[in-house]
């Protein structure tokens, strides 16, 4: 496997605005934290493609795309899951173009990849972590795993709500 590229220097493609290159590299994906839990990042390390453009006056039109998933206990079962995901982003950076033209992940002519990365794959993920889009979860009253026991249920006794109405007397 090669050498996982952390940051990519684009000075020395030689690019002249309107130039566009297209390459491929292999980058470093770290683990994440999710509340208690670290998720781990599969494979820890993935081929990325990246679209490269020089843009008129400078700058960099930049784009990104990798595929990746994460493993580690589903939110609503805790048992194991691994979605995957996929990621397709876009960064300028264009000197004197105003922040909103100043990519956090561009240093003049170095991409930090590994941020970059890292940053993608957190915003691109779903916001909980299941075995299947159709988990069933855990009984909320035995803690069953309702994947397992469909049919599972309880006998309903009257909702204790109710109680506290009965032993109001009303004069
Ligand atoms: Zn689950
Ligand atoms: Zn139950």
């Amino acid at each position: 496997m090669a050498k996982p590229t952390d940051t990519y220097d684009l000075a020395p493609l030689k690019l002249v605005p309107g130039d566009g290159r297209r390459v491929e590299l292999e980058a470093r994906l770290d683990d994440l934290v999710f509340g208690a839990d670290t998720y781990a990042a599969t494979p820890p390390q993935i081929p990325v493609v990246l679209d490269i453009s020089r843009m008129t006056g400078g700058g960099w039109a930049l784009r990104l795309r990798f595929e990746a998933a994460l493993t580690g206990p589903c939110m609503r079962c805790l048992g194991p899951a691994q979605p995957s995901t996929t990621v397709d982003t876009r960064e300028v950076d264009a000197p004197g173009g105003g922040e909103e033209l100043q990519s956090p992940y561009v240093d003049i002519d170095v991409i930090d990849i590994r941020s970059w990365v890292r940053d993608a794959f957190a915003l691109a993920l779903p916001a909980q972590v299941v075995c299947r889009p159709d988990c069933a979860g855990l009984c909320g009253e035995c803690g069953v795993n309702l994947n397992e026991h469909p049919d599972h249920a309880h006998e309903r006794g009257p909702d204790p709500r109710w109680d506290a109405l009965r032993s109001i007397t009303f004069d």
